[in-house]
């Protein structure tokens, strides 16, 4: 006989996680959540790795919202430890904060202004645009062309393969620029870490009676060999609908990882390299995690044009072709798109979460929508 599920979720990420655990609490339905990946998280999935170093095999993922009900929710599956993101920039020989800030202003123009000076002289080197439309125009717009240069160009280009110019104003606009000392990489009002990982909050997620985990399992494996009422779908889009209209393009990376026999590798947890090297940036796991261990891992990540998909590219042109699969996916009866590949999103965690946990509630209504009219029709 065929397995039959209420629904069907494709992707263990964020997106398809939160999804199958609301549906399975509040709805009661049965689900199945299929990952073509041997592990459950999606990016965020975190390991012991060789050393028993706890690593983010994706890439550093540092968790901050404003939302409240974001925190709160996922508050049920983890306890938290406070951490506070702060990055350097490795630029002119000297490790400088971004976001720019009034000492990173001061080391680079050999000045000795206050908060109260920055405005007036970011006046005289910033080039006012009267559209900010590009990740150009928002940083040479704010600061000027120096300090563009110096922190943003040669970032970019190396991570997106694009000069600023040609990417949407979004892209740059993701880091402040701050005529303060505050040299936190974020401000939102919850910053913290999973006390025991990302992997073991997402385990508690899924250990719901109703869901059914399938590892190393591609959807299209498995489609026509299970009956499911609703697909939820967190894979990219335009794969989903056999790229009927083009492939979306997205953005990958390489990951190097480093293990070295000594407690503390680098004074500060994330170093960027925009000009020099051929990797963007350097991550040590052990300031994310508040690990001890008498070794240390890092990560160097280095952005290609190939590999598995890890970021859409925030462009009119591409933004364009989505709407299309958008528009397609509207029109698919109980298929649902979610989370940075299925909508075609620039998303942190925490918008993915918030994204997820508003497409549950959607389909929970529908459901229950469907359970009235059936026992309406029966008791007729
Ligand atoms: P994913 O985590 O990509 O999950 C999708 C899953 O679907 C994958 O596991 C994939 O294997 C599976 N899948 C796809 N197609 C199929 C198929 N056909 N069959 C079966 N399974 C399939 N966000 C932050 O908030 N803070 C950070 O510091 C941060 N750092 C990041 C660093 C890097 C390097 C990257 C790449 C992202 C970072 N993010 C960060 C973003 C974060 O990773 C995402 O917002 C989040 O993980 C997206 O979750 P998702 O479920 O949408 O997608
Ligand atoms: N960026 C940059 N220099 C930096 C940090 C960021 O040019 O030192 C630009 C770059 O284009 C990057 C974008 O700002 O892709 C967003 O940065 P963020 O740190 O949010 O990137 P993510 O963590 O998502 O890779």
């Amino acid at each position: 006989m065929t397995p039959s599920y209420d629904v069907l979720v494709v992707g263990a990420g964020f997106a398809g996680s939160v999804v199958a655990e609301r549906l399975a609490s509040t709805a009661g339905a049965r689900v199945l959540i299929v990952d073509r990946r041997s592990h459950i998280g999606g990016n965020a999935y975190d390991h012991l790795d060789d050393a028993g170093v706890l690593v983010h095999r994706y890439g550093p993922h540092i968790f901050h919202t404003n939302s409240h009900e974001v925190a709160r929710y996922l508050s049920r599956f983890t306890a938290w430890r406070p951490y506070e993101h702060r990055v350097r920039a490795r630029v002119e020989g000297r490790l400088l904060p971004i976001p720019i800030n009034l000492d990173t202003i001061n080391a680079v123009y050999g000045l000795s202004l206050e908060e109260e000076d920055v405005e007036g002289f970011l006046a005289t080197v910033a080039e006012p645009r009267s559209h900010i439309r590009t990740s150009e125009d928002v940083v040479v717009g704010t600061v000027g062309r120096r300090l563009y240069e110096l922190f943003f160009q040669g970032y970019t280009r190396k991570q997106w393969g694009l000069d600023p110019s040609e990417l949407d104003a979004s892209v740059t606009a993701r880091v402040p620029m701050r005529t303060n000392r505050d040299d936190r990489y974020f401000t939102d009002r919850f910053q913290a870490m999973p006390r025991d990982g990302y992997t073991a909050m997402f385990r508690r997620m899924l250990s719901h009676p109703n869901i059914t985990v399938a590892l190393d399992t591609d959807y299209r494996s498995v489609r026509r060999a299970i009956g499911y009422d609703e697909l939820v779908y967190s894979g990219p889009v335009d794969a989903f609908f056999d790229m009927r209209y083009g492939e979306l393009p997205y953005r990958s990376l390489d990951f190097r990882f480093e293990t070295h026999s000594t407690a503390v590798f680098q004074p500060y947890p994330v170093i960027n390299h925009p000009n020099d090297e051929d990797y963007t940036r350097v991550t040590e796991f052990k300031y994310l995690t508040g690990q001890r261990h008498d070794q240390t891992t890092v990560v160097y990540e280095y952005p290609r044009a190939e590999g598995p998909p890890y970021y859409p590219i925030p462009r009119r042109d591409n933004a364009e072709r989505y709407a299309k699969y958008k528009a397609l996916a509207d029109r698919t009866p109980d298929v649902h798109m979610v989370g940075r590949l299925g909508t075609y999103k620039y998303y942190n965690m925490d918008q993915v979460v918030a994204q997820a946990l508003a497409v549950a509630r959607r389909i929970a209504t529908g459901r229950a929508a469907v359970d009235v009219r059936r026992t309406l029709t029966t008791s007729a």
